[in-house]
């Protein structure tokens, strides 16, 4: 177990002898982990998650920037010496190596004892419910079964850190959320920071205890799974976290700081919040989620989105349905056993205290102080 900390950390591929100036990978990257934190990597593919984590292994110089495990600064550390195991997407195991010698393989390098390499192996399968299949070669195994052999190699070692780097993008999507359940319990047995990689939202927000969400190399927001859906920090995060995506509109905010205006939606945001007054009169994006829009007959609620349906979506438990508004693109997640069908004129609301405030030229969120404060 351990507490990793990054600092401004950064990485560029580029080289001495880059002719244009490349963006960074990686760009000032900043983390301190709980002593047995699990942290997800989230973000599109090209983000730098692998990256991150390669630097973190020592797979990869930083080119910026500290990384110290349990305040030791590793920057200098081979990788070997880094106390670190990494799971891959690919497994790698060795083919011709029954699940037994693919475990044991990095202890016996090691010079670990015979006897306590048979301990670990066995402790590790058991933990695992893999140790009926020590004896096969991989080619023997199903894929979830060789995502197992390749924790149990990675729990052999007893590491201070896992790295684990997409590890269940092969298996298909019933197989992928048991194996999620499953490395949580692990986790949770064994208690070491783990640092897990996915480009799936729906993974991170399950499995994380923090997440930090990531974009073009750069941080976007590091918070719990709760705070990042209630309140993301701009329109990147609002609109990554949360299935179906977040709804944004065009409006624009009133003299008095709450009333909102599109071309037909009308809105009044909530008085807890304290709208900067630079904002006044000026855009906003107006974000909502699907789920938090409700059907109404009320054309003269305070929150008002009208529009025909173009898109129904009955899924059983809820009926998505899809809406052009003031050239905006709006889903919402109304009841299952709503009669809506395409082509129906439909007036949506939902409660001011459910509205996510952007800034339209930075996408930054407003600030929200629930608690108000006096300022001078
Ligand atoms: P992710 O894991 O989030 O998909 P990566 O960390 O693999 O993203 O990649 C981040 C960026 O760095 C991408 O633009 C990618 O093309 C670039 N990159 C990754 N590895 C290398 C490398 N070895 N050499 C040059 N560029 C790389
Ligand atoms: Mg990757």
């Amino acid at each position: 177990m351990a507490v990793v900390e990054l600092k401004g950390v950064a990485k560029n591929y580029g080289g001495a002898h880059k002719n244009a100036k490349a963006a960074n990978a990686v760009e000032n990257f900043n983390l301190t982990t709980r002593d047995g934190e699990f942290i997800v990597l989230v973000g599109p593919s090209g983000c730098g998650k692998s990256t991150t984590m390669r630097m973190i292994a020592g797979l990869e110089a930083n080119t910026d920037g500290e990384i110290r495990i349990d305040g030791r600064d590793v920057s200098q550390v081979a990788a070997r010496d880094r106390d670190i195991a990494m799971v891959f997407q690919s497994y790698a195991l060795y083919p011709h190596m029954t699940v037994y010698d693919n475990m044991a393989f990095a202890l016996s390098l090691k010079k670990v004892p015979k006897n306590e390499i048979e301990q670990r192996v066995n402790d590790a399968a058991g933990i695992l419910d893999i140790t009926h299949l020590l004896d096969r070669k991989p080619r023997a195994l199903s894929g979830g079964q060789r995502q197992r052999v390749a924790l149990g190699r990675a729990i052999v070692r007893d590491p201070q850190v896992f790295l684990m780097d997409e590890p269940l993008s092969n298996l298909d999507a019933m197989l992928r959320v048991d194996m999620r359940a499953e490395i949580i319990k692990l986790h949770r047995k064994l208690g070491v920071t783990t640092f897990y990689v996915t480009h799936d939202q729906t993974e991170a927000m399950t499995m994380g205890e923090r997440i930090v969400v990531m974009r073009d190399g750069h941080i976007q927001q590091i918070d719990t799974p709760n705070a990042l859906y209630h309140a993301p920090n701009n329109v990147f995060v609002a609109g990554f976290i949360g299935t179906p995506s977040m709804n944004f509109l065009k409006m624009t905010l009133g003299g008095d700081g709450k009333t909102l205006t599109g071309q037909t939606a009308h809105m009044v945001a909530s008085s807890e919040r304290q709208l900067i007054e630079a904002h006044k009169g000026r855009d906003l994006m107006v974000g909502v989620r699907p789920e938090h829009l409700i059907l109404t007959t009320d054309e003269t609620a305070a929150n008002v989105i009208k529009g025909e349906i173009d898109v129904v979506e009955p899924l059983g438990s809820v009926t998505m349905v899809q809406l052009e508004v003031d050239g905006h693109r709006i889903t919402a997640q109304l009841e299952g056993d709503t009669s809506v069908r395409m082509g129906d004129s439909i007036v949506l609301t939902c409660d001011s205290a459910r509205l996510h405030l952007f800034d339209a030229d930075t996408e930054q969120a407003l600030p929200r102080h629930e608690h108000r404060t006096e300022t001078a």
